[in-house]
């Protein structure tokens, strides 16, 4: 009796495990218009390392050979934590949600681990690294979506946009600095912003959110050109303000340009209330492109955690990393009630290096936090009060004596002072970064790190953001959850 049941609840078992193992397979087979006949066994193996349980060495995952899949997803959203390296994610978990508490990212079921560098150097700058996030191809820093020879590279958006899909763009930055422009503009310099802004306008991209207004208006760019009158032409609506913004609900309107700031938006201890939120912005971009029939793919960038990192300023880190949180919050939520939705989370780069030694304590950090970025645009014009002042408010901890005053008021760069400050500041209480070249010669690196990061997916086909990657494999993965080959 009881091997008879043994044997029967042997079989159930064995003809559920096959159909799984059936609709697995269905799900990768290639699409009809693929040609090469594939193998299930094959796909097994060859694929890429998320679909494995033995994973594949990564010189054999580059070999590249991947298929489509049977239903592809209707969007992507890739939302690219610039600079964000573990240590960041470490410290904000302390602080936002506590050391035993979970944030957003925590909640990410799928983990990889991304390896990037430029063609010529260990360590990529947003331009490169960006470059590989949107054409799949690797090059120099400094360039925007071309080759180390100046080729044009064709980026993911640009295809998806030419077959029809509704493409975005979203950040805090100047919507022509290099994250957001790697996905619609192709020069040599990222400085060439001016000529960033021209590509933009000309992208046909449904909406484009972000500073920058100084490299479309007339009176401040080099050559005159009113790019705002042009953008109305190519049939955009400009948006230039928070409350204008909050009302972007359909997609009645055709194509939406928001600029909010001349150039990126202000550091957080600014409290500006016409700059729209990250996660306001997110929440506009997902009704705007993703509420409709239309397939779509939008690109958030989450682009002042490297400027607050660039600025060793542990208060501005901080605050920037609960606007993160709080836009991955909102586009969790967004793929929970849209399964057919792939959420992808990247960095493009470490910056800073920073870490957390054993002596950080959230309580202590808080009794002193101070945004170092507030101090250094506040004292950059009065050099001769810097010394009184840190020594007022900070004399017990930071125990300045008359030659580090002296090489901190020679800094006359903003960003380099709220370091020198912020080094100094933090140190005590446990928040380390790599040293800049510029302040106390310490030459370890001008600001970004070569650290390996991570890589978090939900949603629709989120699998195949797993294991062992390249940075330049990203796109082609995308492609791959929206039935495409790319490059
Ligand atoms: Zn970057």
């Amino acid at each position: 009796m009881f091997k008879k049941y043994f044997f029967l609840s042997a079989i159930v078992l064995f003809l559920i495990f096959s159909a799984s193992d059936f609709i697995f397979a269905q799900q990768l087979l290639p699409h009809e218009s693929e040609t090469t006949k594939v193998q299930p066994e094959q796909l097994k193996t060859d694929l890429i390392t998320p679909l494995n349980d033995n994973p594949v060495p990564i010189d054999k995952a580059l070999e590249k050979k991947f298929f489509f899949v049977k239903k592809p997803v209707k969007g992507v959203i890739l939302l690219i934590t610039d600079g964000m390296n573990s240590g960041s994610i470490k410290f904000a978990r302390e602080l936002i949600v506590g050391r035993e508490g979970l944030l957003e990212i925590d909640k990410m079921p799928v983990v990889g681990r991304v390896i990037g560098n430029p063609v010529d150097g260990p360590v990529h700058d947003s331009a490169a690294a960006g470059t590989c996030l949107a054409t799949g191809r690797q090059t120099k820093n400094d360039r925007i979506s071309v080759s180390p020879e100046n080729e044009k590279y064709q980026t993911l958006w640009e295809m998806a946009k030419k077959i029809g899909l509704k493409v975005g763009l979203i950040t805090t930055a100047r919507i022509t600095h290099a994250t957001p422009a790697v996905f619609a503009a192709h020069v040599e310099n990222r400085d060439s912003e001016d000529e960033i802004a021209e590509q933009l306008v000309r992208s046909d991209f449904d909406f484009m959110m972000g500073g920058g207004k100084r490299h479309f208006v007339a009176s401040k760019r080099k050559d005159g050109k009113d790019l705002i009158g042009e953008a109305v032409k190519e049939g955009y609506e400009i948006i230039s303000d928070r409350k204008e913004m909050v009302k972007v609900t359909s997609q009645e309107r055709k194509k939406i340009l928001g600029l909010f700031a001349d150039s990126h938006f202000d550091h957080s201890y600014m409290e500006n209330k016409t700059q729209p939120a990250l996660s306001e912005m997110t929440a506009a971009g997902l009704k705007f492109l993703g509420s409709g029939k239309d397939r779509f793919l939008l690109m958030v960038e989450s682009s002042a955690i490297d400027v607050a990192l660039h600025y060793h300023d542990p208060v501005e880190l901080l605050a920037q990393m609960r606007n993160f949180n709080e836009t991955l919050g909102l586009l969790r939520e967004f793929v929970i009630h849209n399964s057919d939705v792939l959420l992808v989370v990247a960095s493009d780069h470490g910056t800073s290096g920073i870490t957390i030694g054993e002596v950080f304590d959230p309580e202590k950090f808080l009794k002193i936090a101070t945004s170092t970025t507030r101090i250094a645009y506040e004292f950059l014009s009065k050099p001769d009060q810097l010394g009184d002042f840190l020594n007022k408010n900070f004399g017990s901890v930071l125990q300045l004596d008359q030659e580090k005053i002296l090489k901190m008021k020679q800094l006359k760069e903003p960003m380099h002072l709220s370091a020198a400050i912020g080094d100094l500041l933090f140190k005590k209480f446990g928040i380390l970064y790599s040293p800049y070249e510029e302040i106390f010669n310490s030459p370890v690196t001008d600001g970004h790190t070569g650290e390996d990061l991570f890589i978090h997916a939900m949603g629709f086909h989120q699998n195949l953001f797993g294991g062992v990657m390249r940075i330049q494999e990203i796109p082609s993965r995308l492609a791959i959850a929206l039935g495409w080959k790319f490059p």
